[in-house]
């Protein structure tokens, strides 16, 4: 039995996968054209205007109704996922963070992961945070890692700005240009690739200015300016931005205000990473989107199961904004 209809989040597509500890959020061109070919033949997959559309009111959705979106903004994207979307007719939305597409720096996250695996020395010592991490073995790696990436994920930004300039100077910059080509997947869009996106029909939404998390150790002065910079640049680039998807995205990253300032900031609907079908009575700026596994097996399950979270889903919001 299918679920109601799903939105879906991609990051990348990658010709090959090099090393699963530095680069794991995307998918294979073989995994990639087999979930669009599937979703091509069994499900109408629409735009995100179409959504909008549908969504107040003007058109039923259908069980059936898919959206493809991508977070992040890879040029990989541009690479290897526009051919393969380009030939089933897919019109997927991407959500990018235009700092990252001003500068071409690549995520905190990939910086991190690298510098781990990379580094090659017995321990570091990470003085904006204060602590020592051992890399003697596999397991002391993962479990820096693993510290490491929560501590992104639960700092506000200055602190997170910080922990990325000391985690680049850890490698030379010759050092981080040979890993910048051994991990190309990794690379970020820049404005003209965003800009043939366009022209292939893509719709490009926010994933705030610097992927910042929204959660409540921002100020509201920080959020505002993630969201309005980011609306700005793009409109100024492609003409308007009317969607955004929260970094990250899930309960604990998103606070009470982000939901308000991403309202006042303009946008007409806004994507969270918590599981969920689009049915019912929804809060059109925390809609839930479910993030597409690697395999068609588990996308049919995925499909299937988004109504199983759409109470839980629910709760949340309404623990946000009790109506
Ligand atoms: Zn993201």
């Amino acid at each position: 039995m299918l679920s109601g209809p799903t939105v879906l989040f991609y990051h990348g597509v990658a010709p090959r996968k090099v090393d699963l500890n530095v680069s794991n959020l995307h998918h294979s061109v073989e995994e990639f054209s087999a979930q669009m070919a599937f979703l091509s033949r069994y499900f109408n997959v629409i735009s995100m205007r179409d959504l909008e559309d549908k969504l107040s009111g003007n058109e039923r959705l259908s069980s059936r109704d898919v959206v493809v979106t991508f977070d992040d903004g890879f040029r990989n994207n541009l690479e290897y996922a526009a051919p393969i979307v380009d030939t089933y007719s897919i019109k997927p939305t991407l959500f990018i963070s235009t700092g990252h597409v001003d500068s071409g720096m690549r995520f905190p996250t990939y910086l991190v992961r690298c510098a781990i695996w990379h580094l090659g020395a017995r321990s570091v010592h990470l003085e904006t945070i204060k602590k020592t991490y051992s890399l003697e073995s596999e397991s002391c790696k993962q479990a820096a890692l693993k510290d490491i990436l929560l501590r992104l994920k639960r700092s506000p930004m200055n602190l997170v700005r910080q922990i990325d300039t000391e985690v680049r100077s850890l490698l030379s910059v010759a050092r981080w240009r040979d890993l910048d080509l051994i991990y190309q997947s990794e690379e970020v869009l820049d404005w003209d690739g965003v800009q043939r996106l366009v022209k292939a029909g893509w719709e490009i939404g926010s994933h705030c200015k610097d992927h910042a998390i929204l959660n409540a150790k921002n100020s509201p002065m920080e959020i505002t300016c993630q969201l309005m910079e980011s609306k700005k640049r793009i409109a100024s680039k492609v003409g308007h931005c009317d969607y955004f998807s929260y970094p990250n995205g899930e309960e604990h990253h998103i606070s009470k205000n982000a939901r308000v300032e991403v309202q006042s900031s303009g946008y007409s609907l806004g994507f969270t990473a918590q599981a969920g079908d689009l049915q019912g009575k929804l809060d059109l700026l925390l809609l839930p989107r479910r993030l597409a596994p690697k395999s068609v097996l588990h996308l049919c399950y995925v499909l299937q199961s988004s109504r199983f979270y759409r109470q839980y889903h629910r709760r949340w919001v309404q623990s946000l904004y009790p109506s």
